[in-house]
Protein backbone atom coordinates (compact mmCIF):
# COMPACT_ATOMS: atom_id res chain seq x y z
CA UNK A 1 0.00 0.00 0.00
CA UNK A 2 0.95 3.84 -1.24
CA UNK A 3 2.94 4.90 2.34
CA UNK A 4 0.24 8.39 2.49
CA UNK A 5 -2.72 6.30 1.83
CA UNK A 6 -1.57 4.08 4.79
CA UNK A 7 -1.30 7.22 6.59
CA UNK A 8 -4.20 8.32 5.68
CA UNK A 9 -6.28 4.88 6.86
CA UNK A 10 -3.97 5.29 9.87
CA UNK A 11 -5.99 8.33 10.66
CA UNK A 12 -9.39 6.83 9.92
CA UNK A 13 -8.86 4.36 12.06
CA UNK A 14 -7.46 6.65 14.72
CA UNK A 15 -11.17 9.14 14.21
CA UNK A 16 -13.07 5.62 14.31
CA UNK A 17 -11.92 4.84 17.90
CA UNK A 18 -12.59 8.46 18.40
CA UNK A 19 -15.99 8.40 17.16
CA UNK A 20 -16.46 5.24 19.56
CA UNK A 21 -15.92 6.69 22.13
CA UNK A 22 -17.60 10.14 21.74
CA UNK A 23 -20.99 7.71 21.01
CA UNK A 24 -20.33 5.66 23.90
CA UNK A 25 -20.43 8.82 25.85
CA UNK A 26 -23.35 10.46 23.80
CA UNK A 27 -25.25 6.99 24.30
CA UNK A 28 -24.84 7.11 28.08
CA UNK A 29 -26.00 10.54 28.79
CA UNK A 30 -28.84 9.44 26.35
CA UNK A 31 -29.64 7.00 28.98
CA UNK A 32 -29.71 9.24 31.87
CA UNK A 33 -31.78 12.47 30.03
CA UNK A 34 -33.97 9.31 29.66
CA UNK A 35 -34.37 8.37 33.19
CA UNK A 36 -34.61 11.94 33.90
CA UNK A 37 -37.55 12.29 31.75
CA UNK A 38 -39.36 9.23 33.29
CA UNK A 39 -38.54 10.87 36.94
CA UNK A 40 -39.99 13.90 35.74
CA UNK A 41 -43.22 12.29 34.74
CA UNK A 42 -43.58 9.79 37.66
CA UNK A 43 -43.05 13.30 40.03
CA UNK A 44 -45.98 15.08 38.28
CA UNK A 45 -47.84 11.96 38.36
CA UNK A 46 -47.23 11.91 42.24
CA UNK A 47 -48.40 15.50 42.40
CA UNK A 48 -51.41 15.20 40.63
CA UNK A 49 -51.94 11.76 43.32
CA UNK A 50 -51.44 13.90 46.37
CA UNK A 51 -54.31 16.92 44.81
CA UNK A 52 -56.42 14.32 44.17
CA UNK A 53 -55.99 12.81 47.74
CA UNK A 54 -56.37 16.81 49.30
CA UNK A 55 -59.37 16.74 47.17
CA UNK A 56 -61.02 13.36 48.44
CA UNK A 57 -59.87 14.16 52.21
CA UNK A 58 -61.81 17.66 51.39
CA UNK A 59 -64.64 15.52 50.55
CA UNK A 60 -64.84 13.15 53.32
CA UNK A 61 -64.85 15.83 55.60
CA UNK A 62 -67.49 17.84 54.30
CA UNK A 63 -69.72 14.48 54.34
CA UNK A 64 -68.53 13.67 57.45
CA UNK A 65 -70.06 16.97 58.45
CA UNK A 66 -73.05 16.61 56.41
CA UNK A 67 -74.22 12.95 58.01
CA UNK A 68 -73.60 14.68 61.57
CA UNK A 69 -75.74 17.24 60.30
CA UNK A 70 -78.48 15.60 58.83
CA UNK A 71 -78.59 13.28 62.32
CA UNK A 72 -78.22 16.30 64.72
CA UNK A 73 -81.49 17.32 62.47
CA UNK A 74 -82.64 13.78 62.49
CA UNK A 75 -82.73 13.53 66.55
CA UNK A 76 -84.11 17.43 67.10
CA UNK A 77 -87.20 16.35 64.74
CA UNK A 78 -87.97 13.05 66.34
CA UNK A 79 -87.91 15.09 69.89
CA UNK A 80 -90.14 17.47 68.42
CA UNK A 81 -92.17 14.97 66.68
CA UNK A 82 -93.40 13.75 70.40
CA UNK A 83 -94.92 17.42 71.60
CA UNK A 84 -97.02 17.28 68.19
CA UNK A 85 -100.54 17.44 68.61
CA UNK A 86 -102.10 17.52 65.40
CA UNK A 87 -101.89 14.84 62.58
CA UNK A 88 -101.04 17.27 60.26
CA UNK A 89 -97.85 18.26 62.22
CA UNK A 90 -97.39 15.10 62.49
CA UNK A 91 -97.32 13.91 59.35
CA UNK A 92 -94.90 17.10 58.36
CA UNK A 93 -92.41 16.49 60.55
CA UNK A 94 -92.58 12.62 59.25
CA UNK A 95 -91.66 13.90 56.05
CA UNK A 96 -88.64 16.11 56.74
CA UNK A 97 -87.22 13.28 59.07
CA UNK A 98 -87.58 11.12 55.98
CA UNK A 99 -86.23 13.61 53.75
CA UNK A 100 -83.17 14.11 56.14
CA UNK A 101 -82.47 10.60 56.23
CA UNK A 102 -82.49 9.89 52.86
CA UNK A 103 -80.03 13.07 52.36
CA UNK A 104 -77.87 11.25 55.20
CA UNK A 105 -77.82 7.83 53.32
CA UNK A 106 -76.51 9.95 50.04
CA UNK A 107 -73.98 11.50 52.15
CA UNK A 108 -73.10 8.06 53.26
CA UNK A 109 -72.61 6.60 50.06
CA UNK A 110 -70.73 9.40 48.73
CA UNK A 111 -68.55 9.22 51.74
CA UNK A 112 -67.89 5.86 51.04
CA UNK A 113 -67.36 6.32 47.48
CA UNK A 114 -64.90 8.72 48.36
CA UNK A 115 -63.17 6.42 51.40
CA UNK A 116 -62.90 3.47 48.56
CA UNK A 117 -61.33 6.01 46.25
CA UNK A 118 -58.89 7.44 48.55
CA UNK A 119 -57.44 4.04 49.45
CA UNK A 120 -57.02 3.67 45.72
CA UNK A 121 -55.13 6.76 45.24
CA UNK A 122 -53.05 6.19 48.71
CA UNK A 123 -52.15 2.52 46.89
CA UNK A 124 -51.45 4.44 43.80
CA UNK A 125 -49.28 7.05 45.81
CA UNK A 126 -46.99 4.26 47.32
CA UNK A 127 -46.33 2.95 43.88
CA UNK A 128 -45.38 5.75 42.32
CA UNK A 129 -43.20 6.97 45.33
CA UNK A 130 -41.40 3.56 45.51
CA UNK A 131 -41.02 3.84 41.13
CA UNK A 132 -39.59 7.64 42.00
CA UNK A 133 -37.20 6.15 44.99
CA UNK A 134 -35.74 3.35 42.31
CA UNK A 135 -35.28 5.77 39.13
CA UNK A 136 -33.41 7.94 41.16
CA UNK A 137 -31.38 5.26 42.90
CA UNK A 138 -30.58 3.91 38.94
CA UNK A 139 -29.93 7.83 37.61
CA UNK A 140 -27.43 8.33 40.42
CA UNK A 141 -25.99 5.14 40.21
CA UNK A 142 -25.89 5.64 35.87
CA UNK A 143 -24.83 9.22 36.91
CA UNK A 144 -21.19 7.52 38.66
CA UNK A 145 -21.10 5.07 36.15
CA UNK A 146 -20.87 8.24 33.51
CA UNK A 147 -18.33 10.04 35.34
CA UNK A 148 -15.92 6.82 35.94
CA UNK A 149 -16.45 6.13 32.27
CA UNK A 150 -16.12 9.88 30.89
CA UNK A 151 -12.79 9.81 32.83
CA UNK A 152 -11.81 6.72 31.15
CA UNK A 153 -12.84 7.49 27.99
CA UNK A 154 -11.00 11.29 28.16
CA UNK A 155 -7.61 9.17 28.89
CA UNK A 156 -8.35 7.14 26.01
CA UNK A 157 -9.73 10.13 23.67
CA UNK A 158 -5.87 12.04 24.86
CA UNK A 159 -3.71 8.82 23.56
CA UNK A 160 -5.50 8.84 20.63
CA UNK A 161 -5.61 12.57 19.90
CA UNK A 162 -1.78 12.26 20.32
CA UNK A 163 -1.38 8.99 17.60
CA UNK A 164 -3.93 11.76 15.84
CA UNK A 165 -1.59 14.45 15.73
CA UNK A 166 1.22 11.90 15.12
CA UNK A 167 -0.28 10.72 12.00
CA UNK A 168 -1.41 14.05 10.81
CA UNK A 169 2.14 15.54 10.15
CA UNK A 170 2.70 12.46 8.08
CA UNK A 171 0.31 13.15 5.83
CA UNK A 172 0.37 15.66 2.75
CA UNK A 173 -1.88 18.93 3.55
CA UNK A 174 -3.81 18.64 0.35
CA UNK A 175 -4.75 14.80 1.34
CA UNK A 176 -5.82 15.86 4.31
CA UNK A 177 -7.67 18.49 3.26
CA UNK A 178 -9.36 16.11 1.21
CA UNK A 179 -9.79 13.71 4.04
CA UNK A 180 -11.42 15.79 6.22
CA UNK A 181 -13.89 17.56 3.76
CA UNK A 182 -15.22 14.18 2.20
CA UNK A 183 -15.41 13.18 6.51
CA UNK A 184 -17.72 16.00 7.50
CA UNK A 185 -19.65 16.03 3.68
CA UNK A 186 -20.21 11.69 3.70
CA UNK A 187 -19.37 11.08 7.49
CA UNK A 188 -17.25 7.61 7.21
CA UNK A 189 -15.70 6.00 5.69
CA UNK A 190 -13.58 8.46 4.06
CA UNK A 191 -11.35 6.68 2.60
CA UNK A 192 -11.67 3.19 1.25
CA UNK A 193 -10.73 0.36 -0.70
CA UNK A 194 -11.97 -0.62 -4.17
CA UNK A 195 -12.44 -4.39 -4.76
CA UNK A 196 -9.67 -6.81 -6.85
CA UNK A 197 -13.27 -6.81 -9.00
CA UNK A 198 -12.71 -2.88 -9.28
CA UNK A 199 -15.84 -1.91 -7.30
CA UNK A 200 -15.69 0.77 -4.77
CA UNK A 201 -16.31 -0.55 -1.35
CA UNK A 202 -17.72 3.00 -1.00
CA UNK A 203 -20.47 3.38 -3.47
CA UNK A 204 -20.23 0.12 -4.92
CA UNK A 205 -19.55 1.43 -8.40
CA UNK A 206 -17.13 -0.24 -10.86
CA UNK A 207 -14.20 2.16 -11.84
CA UNK A 208 -13.62 2.37 -15.66
CA UNK A 209 -10.72 0.03 -16.61
CA UNK A 210 -8.02 2.50 -17.39
CA UNK A 211 -8.45 4.35 -13.48
CA UNK A 212 -8.79 1.05 -11.94
CA UNK A 213 -5.21 0.00 -13.47
CA UNK A 214 -3.75 3.22 -12.44
CA UNK A 215 -4.80 2.79 -9.23
CA UNK A 216 -3.14 -0.84 -9.36
CA UNK A 217 0.23 1.04 -9.40
CA UNK A 218 -0.63 2.83 -6.13
CA UNK A 219 1.29 5.93 -7.74
CA UNK A 220 -1.92 7.65 -8.16
CA UNK A 221 -4.06 9.98 -4.99
CA UNK A 222 -7.35 9.02 -6.24
CA UNK A 223 -10.87 9.45 -5.41
CA UNK A 224 -14.28 7.86 -6.76
CA UNK A 225 -15.66 9.55 -9.47
CA UNK A 226 -18.51 8.49 -8.53
CA UNK A 227 -19.11 9.02 -4.50
CA UNK A 228 -15.85 11.14 -4.14
CA UNK A 229 -13.81 9.06 -1.40
CA UNK A 230 -10.15 8.74 -1.56
CA UNK A 231 -9.93 5.25 -2.37
CA UNK A 232 -7.23 1.95 -2.87
CA UNK A 233 -6.33 -1.09 -3.55
CA UNK A 234 -6.96 -3.60 -0.80
CA UNK A 235 -5.66 -6.99 -2.03
CA UNK A 236 -6.90 -8.84 0.73
CA UNK A 237 -10.53 -7.75 -0.23
CA UNK A 238 -12.61 -10.75 -2.26
CA UNK A 239 -13.48 -10.24 -5.71
CA UNK A 240 -16.91 -9.31 -7.15
CA UNK A 241 -18.20 -10.04 -10.48
CA UNK A 242 -17.83 -7.07 -12.61
CA UNK A 243 -21.52 -7.18 -13.50
CA UNK A 244 -22.47 -5.91 -10.32
CA UNK A 245 -21.68 -2.54 -10.60
CA UNK A 246 -21.51 0.04 -13.48
CA UNK A 247 -18.48 2.21 -14.96
CA UNK A 248 -18.27 5.11 -14.08
CA UNK A 249 -16.72 7.84 -15.99
CA UNK A 250 -15.26 10.78 -14.86
CA UNK A 251 -11.76 10.45 -12.96
CA UNK A 252 -10.46 12.27 -10.17
CA UNK A 253 -6.40 11.39 -9.40
CA UNK A 254 -3.11 13.21 -8.98
CA UNK A 255 0.34 11.44 -9.03
CA UNK A 256 1.71 10.57 -5.28
ZN1 LIG B 1 -17.32 5.22 -4.68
Amino acid sequence: MNEQISFIVEMQNIDLELLKYEDFLKNALCEIEDLRNILKSKESELEKLKEDLMELNKKIAGSDLDIKTYEDKIIKMKDAQKLIKTNKEYNAIQKSIKDNEALKKKSEDELLLCMENKESVAGKIVLVQKVIEELASAMSLKNLEYKTKEEECNSIKKDFLAKREAAKNKIKKDYLYVYEAIKIRKGFPAITPVMQSGACTGCYRMLPPQQFNELISESVFMQCPVCSRIIYIDTTLPESSPAEGKISKKSNKTKI
